[in-house]
């Protein structure tokens, strides 16, 4: 039996962040060129020796980065906008890296400033890419020499020809966005796919290179008839161009569904598709595949931190043996495993029951040669599989049968408030007395490096407790003061006592645990640490009654609890894999309902329930939209809806467009919802006028990404644009989002002619 163990990209931070800090060492000019490039050097070493010593056959290479793999194909393509050219011709200062970094992060230097290229989500990961830039008349040529370089290292470092891995042509197109007029970015692979063909010919001439694995995920979404015409065309030139080289189709992220027969079909030497999202499509697949091709069976978990159930995966796999013989399958992640933190053996915390449930990049790894044993007949690694899969099934750290029966029971009544909306609107009206055009702010001000030390401090143990909650309670109490004096309605209590809006939260719920290194990339330089929700959840305690009651107790004005959403808590933690995400989401649900009603005991009055994440959690296809949005929406108003008609309930929304999911947002049934639109000029706002959205909302009319403060005439002219669009009577007035990131002194003129701006309106409107 000789299965080949195919891995499709690795982590490239490093085990400790050492390619952050060194790219952080370098922007700031602390580090030198050449100590940069020697850092990557040792990172991609170390990588190349862990898939050596794993016995890992298809090694990939060009999976590194410095900052961005679509960056890294922009700039191999030579696909460059023109406002870089003088970063470019400015040889005497710069080389290919600054040019790189001037694309992903701006350039201002020597009088120049230029803008950096648009970032936005990878598919549904919390990884963020560069976003390609076309002209009309596009051209392409071979530019940068990574690539070539990175292979040939590789090859000399592991004694054998590496698998480079690119992007493919279409899913390349197809992540970049137009930035003229007048044409379609699917007609440019004409020009795109002659550059692909002579770097794939230059791969096999100077490195001798066997596989290239082309990444196309957009096989697994929707595609339009041009898209599909783009791909047989794309492979059929590459196919007759490059006969000798064999190309790895490799789709990701979901199932290729309609796509099957135009995958299948296309001429190339494997097919990876990714069997943890779709575990259902391997039989269509392997029916459809063509005789020769290889299949790449994606079994293990790229995206979650949980040890494989190898079980499940020796029947996937031994079912396309059957099918196809042994030569032709491989065993792989199902996605690159950039998406996974590195090494489990760094959790040095974690208890030792619960280690043994999960599996870090460097642990699949190994799952993958397990695998492969096990296939050659391995029982002691299968077995021992069994049982931690076993142990995880029955655990009582886990399992909690009151949650589970507390989900089961749940009914449309629990996820509905008592009168809807326009009864609520007339009690609260009548309790609130709030003017027209109502201010408030998000919930956080700024988080500054007093605020950050602080917390740094307790948690090293150098303050009390006692320390430690009287200098946050001094923070709110100022920020109370300074909020009654400025004007403002409805105040918050800043959110000083929090290091992040998920984490905060998840460490006072039952159910979560946090690693130590668990690191994720999430764009260039920047890595998260998610939360791991591990268990059934719920709330053990009270979580912000404490903050939001001493707030409360320090101002006669109505102060706003301040809470996060189910969905949000889901979509930013990795998410137990025995259960549908809906479960999860429920579980929270319940656990932040009870938080609502406490603070409602509490005698807060306005409970904020923040949901930035409702729409990034949104799925691929379009087929599995109406499913998703019908059990989150019904999380949040599970959490929303225990409080009394005259509790009223915010929702806070950002970084969203709204036009495709504006019912789903009215269903939510917030009283208020706060949303991000200054920086589209109200344009966000014309899905909820176009709906008639009936309950209240409040339009950002200041972006708090930037310390720019904007005027009073500039925030009139947003609310007078609101209020051609809404019924005054349902206009809020606040900025886009929290302002944990900005500091005081434009925050507090910001807010200062915000208010006067809402003061203005009420005379006019
Ligand atoms: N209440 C949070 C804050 O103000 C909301 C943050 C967010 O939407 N991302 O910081
Ligand atoms: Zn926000």
């Amino acid at each position: 039996m000789r299965m080949l163990k195919n891995n499709l990209g690795y982590p490239r931070v490093g085990p400790r962040r050492e390619l952050k800090k060194a790219c952080e060492g370098y922007w700031s000019g602390q580090l030198s060129r050449s100590a940069l490039f020697m850092a990557a050097t040792q990172v991609r070493e170390a990588n190349l020796q862990l898939q050596k010593d794993a016995g890992v056959d298809l090694v990939p290479c060009n999976d590194f980065s410095l900052y961005d793999q679509v960056l890294d194909m922009s700039l191999l393509l030579g696909a460059i906008p023109d406002r870089y050219t003088p970063v470019v011709t400015d040889v005497a200062n710069n080389a290919e890296i600054d040019l790189y970094f001037a694309m992903a992060r701006g350039y201002q230097r020597d009088g120049l400033d230029i803008t950096a290229m648009e970032m936005t989500k990878w598919f549904d990961t919390n990884y963020h890419y560069i976003v390609p830039e076309f002209k009309a008349h596009q051209t392409f040529r071979i530019f940068s020499n990574k690539v070539f370089a990175e292979t040939g290292a590789a090859r000399h470092f592991l004694g054998h020809v590496p698998k480079p891995v690119l992007i493919g042509p279409v899913s390349y197109l197809l992540l970049g966005k137009e930035k003229e007029a007048g044409f379609n970015k699917i007609d440019l692979i004409k020009n795109l796919v002659p550059v692909y063909v002579d770097i794939l010919n230059k791969l096999q001439a100077d490195y001798q290179v066997e596989w290239v694995q082309l990444d196309e995920p957009f096989l697994a979404m929707d595609l339009t008839e041009a898209q599909q015409q783009a791909f047989h065309y794309a492979y059929a030139e590459i196919k007759k161009n490059c006969p000798h080289i064999k190309i790895l189709l490799t789709t990701y992220f979901g199932a290729l569904g309609d796509n099957t027969a135009l995958a299948t079909g296309l001429p190339v030497s494997a097919l990876h598709i990714d069997l943890v999202r779709a575990p259902q499509q391997l039989e269509t697949v392997l029916q459809a595949l063509p005789a020769e091709v290889s299949l790449s069976l994606g079994v293990i978990d790229g995206r979650n931190i949980w040890k494989n159930d190898y079980e499940k995966s020796k029947t996937l796999l031994q079912r396309a043996v059957e099918v196809l013989g042994s030569a032709r399958v491989m065993i792989a992640p199902s996605c690159s495993l950039l998406h996974s933190p590195f090494d489990l053996d760094a959790e040095v915390k974690l208890p030792d029951e619960v280690r043994n449930w999960m599996a870090f990049a460097k642990q699949k790894l190994q799952e993958m040669s397990e695998l492969h044993a096990i296939l050659e007949g391995n029982t002691s690694l299968l077995l021992a599989n069994q049982q931690a899969m076993e142990q995880r099934r029955t655990s009582t750290r886990i399992h909690q049968p009151a949650v589970k029966n507390r989900v089961a029971a749940l009914t449309e009544q629990d996820a509905t408030r008592t009168q809807p909306f326009a009864a609520r609107q007339r009690l609260q009206h009548a309790r609130f007395k709030l003017p027209l055009f109502p201010t408030t702010t998000i919930g956080s001000f700024p988080q500054t490096a007093d605020i950050r030390q602080l917390r740094a401090r307790w948690k090293k143990g150098e303050l009390t407790q006692a320390q430690y909650e009287s200098a946050l309670e001094q923070a709110t109490i100022e920020i109370i003061r300074w909020q009654e004096a400025v004007g403002l309605d409805v105040l918050v209590h800043g959110e000083f006592e929090r290091n992040d809006m998920v984490e905060y939260f998840g460490e006072q719920l039952a159910g979560f645990l946090f690693t130590t290194n668990g690191w994720v990339q999430s764009y260039g330089s920047r890595c998260v640490k998610p939360p791991v929700i591990f268990g059934d959840v719920w709330r053990p305690a009270d979580m912000t009654v404490r903050w939001s009651s001493f707030a409360q107790s320090h101002t006669r004005q109505w102060m706003k609890g301040m809470l996060t959403g189910p969905v949000t808590i889901l979509q930013w933690s990795f998410v137990r894999d025995d259960q549908p995400r809906s479960v999860t989401a429920n579980q929270i649900a319940l656990a932040i309902r009870d938080e609502v009603v406490a603070l409602e005991a509490a005698g807060i009055a306005i409970i904020q329930i923040d949901e930035p994440a409702i729409r990034e959690g949104l799925p691929l296809r379009q087929q599995d939209r109406a499913a998703y949005l019908e059990w989150a929406v019904k999380a949040f108003r599970i959490s929303a809806s225990g409080v009394q008609d005259q509790t009223q309930i915010h929702t806070h929304m950002c970084y969203s467009e709204f036009n495709d999911i504006i019912a789903h947002i009215a269903a939510m049934d917030a009283d208020v919802i706060t949303i991000e639109t200054s920086r589209s000029q109200m344009e966000l706002l014309e899905a909820f006028a176009g709906f008639k959205y009936p309950n209240e909302i409040g339009p950002g009319v200041y972006d708090i990404h930037s310390p720019r403060v904007p005027s009073v005439a500039e925030m009139e002219a947003l609310l007078e644009k609101a209020a051609a669009l809404l019924p005054v009577k349902n206009i809020w007035v606040n900025p886009d989002c929290g302002l944990k990131t900005r500091a005081w002194p434009e925050t507090k003129a910001a807010l200062e002619n915000m208010i006067a701006a809402a003061k203005a309106a009420r005379v006019k409107m």
